[in-house]
């Protein structure tokens, strides 16, 4: 799960980490009074979307001469003219694709006398099973870019969990970063409060992109992205009162709420499997057949009919799915109570496209027999081979 910025620097501020004052805007009103409570003289208007590369983004509904998302202004007039521009309109920048995304909100924040901008990521390393900090004296830009073009302007620094965040990689931190005296110190206790927010909040990456060195010698956050392990976000109901359903796909919305693991992905057979692993093997075989599933859905160990029902509208609300492709595996869960589920689904609703339905496991026959004398046009399948072929060739045909 991700945040916004402004959320993730109230987050920051509570592990005592240094980010510039500012405030969040959702109207115009709103955004004008925000730069009231600041000293001023000078702001920054900063778009809040889920997604980076604001700063050199456009929108979409105005000129190309226009400002991108994250805009300096110098008097509070100019806090509100920012903001009527950028309120309402879609900011489209690297990361959001070409649709771009909505501003509906804004965070006005104080400018800042930038002498340097530096990079600083903590994620979660699978490689090492560790926290992993990616440090680099090449901040503002694209660190894609950079491990690209400089990898050696990139250090990693690996933090074992036994010992914890130790005061030596503070000093690499610092070492990496060439700070010296007073802000290297200011380093290594930045690195130290961003390790334990991490480790404290179930973080799955914190990046920092800048952290600047002020002109008067200090070290500041001044752009930030977190995001969350969503297993964890029990222990977190702050976090996840953070939850912007907005930002998000509507469709991986509503799954989150069955209990659904659904990705949207670009082709057009929908996919309905239990397991992850089976679910991989279904996408990957209809890739094999030559058409591309229209999405990722794993309905779980314990799938009933309410689950399969609402797997099934979720599929269907895709205009871009053509065929559904259903691939379980009756184990706890028999085969007959799975295609009871199926039949009563497909009838709910009102499917109006192929299915081919694979059953394997405890049952099966009596699953298929369901199936067979439903009176829908299921078309059964013997084994993931049969059934992918069967698929395509259904999608192929209607097209
Ligand atoms: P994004 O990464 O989405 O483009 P940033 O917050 O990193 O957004 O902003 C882009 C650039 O704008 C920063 O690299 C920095 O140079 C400048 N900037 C951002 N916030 C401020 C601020 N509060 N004061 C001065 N400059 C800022
Ligand atoms: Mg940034």
């Amino acid at each position: 799960m991700n945040i916004h910025e402004y959320q993730a620097k109230e987050l920051l501020a509570k592990f005592g980490i240094s980010v510039p004052a500012g405030h969040p805007a959702t109207s115009v009103e709103q955004a004008v009074a925000a730069a009231g409570k600041l000293p001023g003289p000078l702001y920054v208007v900063k778009a809040q979307i889920h997604a980076g590369g604001r700063g050199k983004g456009k929108f979409k509904e105005l000129g190309a001469d226009a400002k991108g998302g994250v805009r300096l202004a110098d008097s509070a007039a100019a806090v509100q003219d920012h903001a009527k521009e950028m309120l309402g309109n879609t900011l489209v920048t690297i990361q959001t694709g070409d649709a771009g995304k909505q501003v509906n909100r804004l965070y006005v924040t104080d400018g800042v006398d930038i002498a340097e901008e530096y990079y600083l990521a903590l994620l979660v390393d699978r490689a090492t099973g560790r926290i992993a900090m990616i440090v680099s004296t090449e901040g503002g830009m694209s660190i894609e870019d950079v491990a690209h073009e400089t990898p050696e302007k990139i250090t990693t620094i690996t933090i074992d969990p036994a010992t914890g965040f130790m005061p030596h990689h503070g000093r690499s931190v610092a070492f990496a970063l060439k700070l010296k005296g007073d802000l290297a110190k200011a380093a290594q206790k930045l690195a130290r409060q961003l390790y334990e927010a991490f480790v404290a909040l179930d973080c799955a990456m914190l990046e920092i992109n800048p952290l600047v060195e002020t002109k008067d010698g200090g070290l500041l956050v001044l752009d930030t992205k977190m995001s969350f392990d969503t297993n964890a976000l029990f222990r977190h109901p702050d976090v996840e009162a953070m939850r912007d359903e907005t930002e998000e796909d509507p469709m991986e919305v509503e799954a989150s709420k069955h209990d659904l693991a659904y990705i949207k992905l670009d082709g057009d057979i929908g996919c309905m499997v239990n397991g992850a692993g089976l679910a991989m093997a279904t996408m990957d075989i209809i890739k094999l057949n030559g058409a591309f599933p229209a999405n990722f859905l794993d309905v779980g160990g314990g799938a009933n009919r309410e689950k399969v029902t609402a797997a099934f509208k979720i599929i269907l609300s895709d205009p871009a799915v053509k065929g559904i492709l259903v691939n379980i595996f009756g184990g706890i869960m028999r085969c007959d109570t799975i295609a009871e589920g199926i039949v009563a689904a497909a009838r709910e609703v009102d499917l109006d496209v192929p299915l081919v339905v694979r059953l394997e496991g405890t049952k099966v026959q009596e699953g298929k027999d369901i199936l067979a004398n439903s009176g829908l046009p299921i078309i059964p399948a013997e084994d993931l081979g049969d059934a992918a072929q069967k698929i395509v060739a259904e999608v192929k045909q209607a097209a």
